[in-house]
């Protein structure tokens, strides 16, 4: 049972320009990291207007686009891959509801974000949208490892 081959997800994660500016990457990385999923992926980048615009393309009909592409190209942002299995789902709770007056105290936003517009972090809303986030940002693909924790998080 311990060799069980379960299907691992990734999920798509983006520490946004404030987070970054606020210093809050070492605490994020850490939630991720204490909970059990795996770091597979990892760029500290500045993305172009077009990029922004791509990785947002679902959201260019909303009032907030032309300010939100603004916010994500001001500055660099951390972009990562974590596996785990159910971690699309579970990244999305631990980062918490999209608006910060929303999100409980102890998920990211609710602890460290106060505006919808300044919210620290993305994650990847389902398994589809993670791997079209992936492949966009991580065209070379994820870092291949073993870890050797695997059988003390998985049963
Ligand atoms: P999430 O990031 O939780 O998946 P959405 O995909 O709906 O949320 O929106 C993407 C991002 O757009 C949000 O994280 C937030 O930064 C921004 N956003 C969403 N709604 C608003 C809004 N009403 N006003 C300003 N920015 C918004
Ligand atoms: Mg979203």
């Amino acid at each position: 049972h311990s060799t069980k081959k379960e299907k691992m997800e990734q999920t798509f994660i983006m520490i946004k320009p404030d987070g970054v500016q606020r210093g809050l990457v070492g605490e994020i990385i850490c939630r991720f990291e204490k909970k059990g999923f795996y770091l597979k992926g990892l760029k500290f980048i500045t993305v172009d207007q077009s990029f922004a615009e791509k990785h947002y393309a679902d959201l260019s009909a909303k009032p907030f686009f032309a300010g939100l592409v603004e916010y994500i190209i001001s500055g660099p942002v951390v972009a990562m891959i974590w596996e785990g299995k159910g971690v699309v789902a579970t990244g999305r709770t631990i980062i918490g509801a999209t608006n910060p007056a929303a999100s409980a105290p102890g998920t990211i936003r609710g602890d460290f974000a106060i505006d919808i517009g300044r919210n620290v972090i993305h994650g990847s809303d389902s398994v589809e949208s993670a791997r079209k986030e992936i492949a966009l940002w991580f065209p070379e693909g994820p870092v291949n490892w073993q870890n050797s924790l695997h059988p003390w998080i998985y049963e």
